[in-house]
């Protein structure tokens, strides 16, 4: 059977983006009626302590690429949202325009539209505390000098990883140089965990996600009303070189005190929360708490669409009202790492309650409905937020959706099995496509019921069955178009940024196919070099293919000098194991070399026999192991595997 995704769709087809349509119009206009749009407070917030915008709200690299542009926005300049956008969302998408350099407090700046994130800088007596330096060092570079354009230039003694996302670490080489680490000029901080999270969340699934990735930040999406206007966090992510430095300090117990640079610092853990490794602050003598990506102005995933192993709403919700109890009473200013900071002590409780009970009540929620025997879909349906939460801005799904979230719940607790037998051992999806449309009568029948009920406005249950449509018959040009303008409603509905990415994203390759990306390793050097050799060789053990090792059998013993590691490779049963510190005396070789250049043969920048050339890799025993070894890996697959069709090679 053909791949769907290859086939060009005809001209007449590709309305790139259609208006909304009238059910489209009428579900807006019902859900701006019921929103409290006389509550500005946000954008006050917003716009306060501002220093200057982003210079042209531009940053380049220094060939002159654009690498983030607010300019792109620029069509999101009136309070009344159009058609094609759902009006709750536009509020965000103009909120998260607020952009530029911003005093929020003594010693406190912030840095706010440089990229989905932003950068806190502490004013210390000597120098400067950067906390999350961004996605990439071209735009945390931009921000910082942005900050030194307007106050004194100050040397970055310490910088603070809040957590173990990439907008909160990438880009720390824009801002410090690794010697200055080295020599001990600079220390980087980060809660516990936090270079086993990277690796655990980004190393072994970090393809899939990527992909995913692009669906929820609607990345590749045209900007403007009928495209990508936001991505509830900020408005996307910014392009350029992301690495790593590996902390020099870990905060490991519960709550910690440090004095950095005349600033005292208390540090609260906060694990499996938004991410496995987070923590909060509260800087006592500036009255200021940093809730980190824990209490932002909106329901944040339990599991973003990207996908990640389930989090916990019920821990996020016990470690927000720890910081409520012990700081708040003390604190004037709460900031985050990502949107504008609220302002006084009772405003700070209030919001702050809101978002504890918001995490709680759909953890809480979703455990009552389960135990009355609910499935995830019904629970998603049937969840509401209560009076005192449903009518506040600040607990709006921008990001997460009570929807997805509660199914994340079902997930933690009860995994990806309603428990019905009936879809315990169902047939994979497009065999299943081909015996639904055959038993309704063939595509054409399905179309043209499908076609009534879009006129009717039913896009969720259009989308819904065009998909078995489009998995029975990735060609059909006809099924394609009516599922692509089905979830371009949706889109068009959606008060979720990440729902009308997704959405809006999906349409597009519907339309036009999957944009093509050269395959490519989709880990940096940084990330590979932070990596323990447990996980490095764990990510091996995933790029195996069972069938180029079949039947055979080795163990090799590594010696890596510059960690002092040793470890014993086993393959058997197409499968690789590791023991770290063991050598095996059924070793068929035994391979000294470093770690550097593992790292740089898998990344392509080497090959096996130069290395052994030049003497950065030795084997002992049989030298025709290694490339044995190497050769039954999988090369690195190309991203852009599909996604709304059944995809070559798959069941
Ligand atoms: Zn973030």
């Amino acid at each position: 059977m053909a791949a769907g995704s290859a086939v060009p769709v005809p001209a007449s087809h590709l309305d790139v983006a259609r208006d909304a349509d009238p059910a489209t119009r009428a579900a807006n206009a019902a859900m701006a009626a019921t929103l409290p749009f006389g509550d500005t407070r946000d954008f006050e917030a917003a716009r306060r302590g501002l220093i200057a915008p982003v210079p042209e709200g531009v940053v380049r690299t220094g060939s002159g690429t654009i690498l983030w542009n607010l300019g792109e926005y620029a069509f999101i300049d009136g309070e009344l949202a159009p058609a094609t956008v759902n009006p709750s969302l536009w509020r965000m998408a103009r909120l998260n325009l607020a952009n530029g350099l911003f005093k929020v407090a003594e010693r406190v700046y912030q840095l706010r539209g440089f990229d989905i994130a932003n950068l806190t800088v502490l004013e210390g007596d000597s120098g400067l505390i950067l906390i999350d330096p961004l996605t990439t060092a071209e735009v945390s570079r931009a921000a910082l000098a942005h900050y030194y354009a307007h106050r004194p230039h100050k040397p970055v003694v310490a910088v603070i990883y809040t957590h173990s996302h990439i907008d909160h670490y990438g880009g720390v080489r824009g801002v410090i140089d690794e010697a200055d680490v080295e020599a001990g000029k600079v220390v980087v901080i980060a809660p516990a965990g936090f270079m086993d999270a990277i690796s655990g969340e980004n190393v072994l699934a970090g393809l899939p996600m990527m992909r995913r990735a692009q669906f929820q930040f609607g990345s590749l999406l045209p900007r403007g009303a009928r495209g990508q206007v936001d991505a509830g966090l900020g408005k996307g992510i910014a392009r350029g070189t992301s690495g790593l430095i590996a902390p020099t300090q870990s905060i490991e117990r519960p709550i910690e005190t440090h004095t950095i640079d005349g600033i005292e610092i208390v540090f609260q853990l906060a694990p499996e929360t938004e991410a496995p490794a987070e923590m909060h602050m509260f800087y006592p003598g500036l009255g200021v708490l940093n809730m980190a990506e824990n209490a932002c102005p909106l329901l944040h995933n339990f599991i973003p669409l990207r996908g990640s192993v389930a989090r916990d709403p019920r821990i996020w919700a016990k470690y927000i009202g720890d910081a409520l109890a012990m700081y708040v009473p003390h604190t004037e200013v709460m900031i985050g790492q990502h949107h504008w900071p609220t302002w006084g002590r009772e405003a700070i409780a209030d919001y702050l309650e809101a978002q504890r009970d918001l995490y709680k009540h759909i953890h809480d929620q979703t455990l009552r409905h389960m135990n009355k025997g609910w499935r995830p879909a019904e629970i998603a349906e049937g969840i509401e937020l209560p009076p005192g939460l449903a009518e506040r801005w600040s607990v709006r799904g921008y990001y997460g959706t009570v929807s997805h979230n509660v199914k994340a719940v079902y997930q933690r607790y009860l995994s990806w099995y309603d428990g019905n037998p009936c879809n315990l051992h169902p047939l994979p999806p497009a065999p299943a496509a081909r015996k639904f449309v055959e038993y309704m009568g063939g595509a054409a029948a399905v179309i043209a019921r499908a076609k009534a009920d879009f006129a009717k406005g039913e896009f969720r249950w259009v989308a819904q069955v065009m998909k078995e449509v489009v998995y029975a018959e990735p060609d059909n040009i006809e099924a394609r178009a009516l599922c692509a303008d089905a979830l371009e409603q949706m889109g068009y509905q959606a008060e979720s940024a990440t729902w009308r990415n997704a959405f809006l994203y999906g349409a597009q390759e519907l339309r036009h196919g999957v944009f093509k990306m050269p395959a490519r390793i989709n880990l940096s050097a940084d990330t590979l070099a932070g990596l323990s050799s447990d996980i490095f060789f764990d990510m091996l053990a995933v790029r195996l293919d069972p069938a180029k090792a079949a039947g055979q059998g080795m163990v090799i013993n590594w010696h890596f000098t510059d960690r002092d590691e040793k470890l014993a490779l086993t393959l058997a049963h197409s499968t690789l194991s590791h023991r770290l510190g063991e050598w095996s005396d059924r070793a068929a070789a035994t391979i000294t070399t470093t770690r550097a250049t593992l790292d740089t043969l898998i990344l392509g920048k080497l090959e096996v026999p130069e290395a052994l050339t030049s003497g950065a890799l030795k084997i002992d025993g049989d030298p025709s192991r290694l490339a044995a070894l190497f050769g039954m890996f999988d090369q690195p697959s190309a991203m852009m595997f599909d996604i709304l069709t059944p995809g070559e090679g798959r069941l």
